[in-house]
């Protein structure tokens, strides 16, 4: 037995009073359409690490925000000057929420970097629930034929390890080594197999994940518990080292294997964040030429691009639904490293339908 919901009210999950604690489901009520902006009806969020961090404070404490980062949703209502989305359209409710649009990173392209950027379920309310504001210039439609459930993927996993291997500047036939093959990973072999057209080693220590990384796309995997110098294999598979990384792992032996992968000129493209330093020998990255750069997210029209080729069915995100209402035992989930795949939020299920238990 429940109780019914107002017709004014969502039901949305936040962070608690606390700032640091398991996350709850409250009822809020339906946020007013400002200027500039659209009001979202909520049909998939994906529970994402990052939230789990949002909810612990890891971040610095936001008790009372609404979480989430990865949500997709149909567009019920916009602000009378909002020219660029209308009622109808699905969009996207991602991390990079908002730029100050005149920044000289948000004026050339590199609107990620802005650092007055606003993040969705962190800075200002997210997608996990049942409705959402979004900046209406900065919320991106999501194309026709891709899945929405899948689209919350892309929202964040997916534009990150699309843009990642885009910074690797990697270009058909060249070898691409991935390091890490959970979320992220899985989904940048695929973006780096079936669109980058590139030959792909994948890196981990979970066979489970490795064998998966193999179905979607990968030529060759490597569990590194099992191989001793898992450099010198890459180069022998590769024929003298990969031409690009990406480092998913939140390890500091992946980001120093990934420097010793790459053949002369190879990119080294960052996207895990562990809280330590890698080794970066001096003499080899004058004399091979070797660069190492971060990637974080992507902008809209990464994201764009990200979502066409999930539309086209060369990116396939592995994703499982659940109601809003199991929010707090997936968050559990997730600290206790339970989860495989993409816990997504479902927000139509139990929706609509009388609350008893039967
Ligand atoms: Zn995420
Ligand atoms: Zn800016």
């Amino acid at each position: 037995m429940n109780i019914t919901l107002n017709i004014n009210n969502m039901k949305a999950v936040i962070v608690n009073k606390t700032g640091t604690g398991p996350v709850e489901v409250v009822e809020k009520e339906i946020p007013k359409v400002g200027i500039g902006e659209a009001l979202v009806e909520v049909e998939y969020c994906g529970v994402c690490h990052t939230d789990l961090h949002v909810a612990n404070g890891d971040f610095g404490k936001v008790p009372g925000r609404i979480l989430g980062h990865e949500g997709i949703g149909i567009v019920k209502e916009v602000a009378p000057n909002v020219k660029s989305l209308k009622v109808g359209d699905r969009v996207s409710i991602a991390w990079f929420f908002e730029g100050c649009g005149t920044c000289e990173y948000c004026t050339t392209g590199r609107e990620t970097l802005c650092r007055k950027a606003k993040n969705a379920g962190y800075s200002v309310d997210g997608g996990m629930s049942e409705y959402c504001l979004v900046t209406a210039n900065y919320a991106v439609k999501v194309p026709e034929g891709l899945d929405p459930a899948q689209a919350s993927s892309i929202t964040c996993a997916g534009v990150t390890t699309y843009k990642a291997i885009k910074v690797g500047n990697l270009k058909p036939g060249e070898w691409v080594a991935i390091y890490g093959c959970g979320g992220l990973g899985n989904l940048a072999i695929q973006y780096a197999k079936h669109v980058f057209n590139a030959h792909v080693i994948a890196v981990d220590i979970n066979d489970d994940k490795l064998n998966l990384a193999k179905e979607v796309g990968a030529d060759f995997i490597i569990n590194s518990k099992k191989v001793d110098n898992v450099p010198k294999m890459i180069k022998e598979l590769s024929n003298g080292g990969v031409h690009a990384t990406v480092v998913t792992a939140v390890s500091k032996v992946a980001f120093n294997q990934a420097i010793d992968s790459v053949r002369r000129a190879g990119k080294v493209v960052a996207v895990g964040l562990p809280s330590e330093t890698m080794d970066l020998p001096i003499i080899k990255t004058v004399l091979n030429g070797i660069e190492v750069i971060g990637s974080l997210v992507g902008t809209r029209k990464d994201l764009e691009e990200a979502f066409q080729f999930g539309a086209e069915g060369k990116v396939v995100p592995i994703v499982q639904t659940r109601p809003i209402e199991d929010a707090p035992a997936i968050f559990k989930e997730m600290e206790e490293g339970k989860i495989q795949g993409r816990m997504v939020l479902d927000m139509k299920k139990g929706k609509n339908t009388c609350n008893c238990n039967h």
